[in-house]
């Protein structure tokens, strides 16, 4: 019948309308600001920096490579690279950025600089209220703005996170089992040259007895 879908819809309008009053399952909206709906998982709306443990600065994952720089489409990204090395989350010295700045005025949301991070040290945020009403220095975020914590990532976005920790946690047992390998064979090569000095000095001992006066 024409025009059965608008009824369709008005008469589930209504009935919310009318249901609304007694059942607050029947409300289909909330009174923001007092009331927030939980963002979905895929949301997403500005970048952020992660960091690991308590310290945003010593534990912030971006070694400053500065790809996300490069291949942001609209540059709204500006780093500035140390000139020292901090260690990162395997205690490898990296340089680490002296400044990290967007402009989210100007970011388009786009994830890219997410996608070509080979240190899962940025990510997509779903904070919204960033108005301000300063146009342009209040929406640029620096360094100490954009850091958040890994435990912030797990709550925003779960399922990558848990994704993220377990590549990582991977590849930090492959670099320690790496280091004690080569730790245990320095000691092994070690005591062998030990072994071998002893050898040597034992032998020289006994050839001078045998040298008569
Ligand atoms: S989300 Fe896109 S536009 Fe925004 S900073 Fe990242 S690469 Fe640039
Ligand atoms: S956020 Fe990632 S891609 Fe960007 S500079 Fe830091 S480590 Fe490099």
């Amino acid at each position: 019948m024409l025009g059965e879908g608008i009824l369709k819809g008005l008469a589930e309008t209504a009935k919310n309308f009318a249901g609304s009053f007694v059942s607050e399952d029947r409300l289909t909206t909330v009174e923001y600001p007092e009331q927030r709906l939980l963002p979905i998982e895929n949301t997403r709306d500005f970048p952020f920096l992660v960091y690991d443990g308590e310290d945003p600065e010593a534990g912030l994952r971006c070694v400053s490579c500065q790809i996300c720089e490069k291949e942001c489409p609209p540059k709204c990204i500006y780093i500035v690279k140390s000139t020292d090395k901090k260690p990162d989350y395997v205690g490898k010295p990296q340089f680490y950025p002296a400044r990290f700045d967007i402009d989210i005025s100007v970011c388009m949301s786009c994830q890219i600089c997410v996608e070509v991070c080979p240190f899962e040290a940025i990510k997509m945020d779903t904070e919204f209220e960033l108005s301000t009403d300063d146009r342009f220095g209040g929406l640029i975020l620096d360094k100490h703005k954009l850091a958040k914590s890994n435990e912030h990532f797990q709550r925003i976005h779960p399922t990558e996170a848990a994704e993220v920790d377990a590549r990582l946690a991977e590849e930090k047992e492959k670099v320690e089992a790496k280091a004690k390998a080569a730790a245990e064979a320095a000691a092994a090569k070690s005591a062998a040259e030990a072994a071998a000095r002893k050898a040597d000095a034992g032998s020289a001992g006994s050839n001078a007895e045998g040298v008569k006066p």
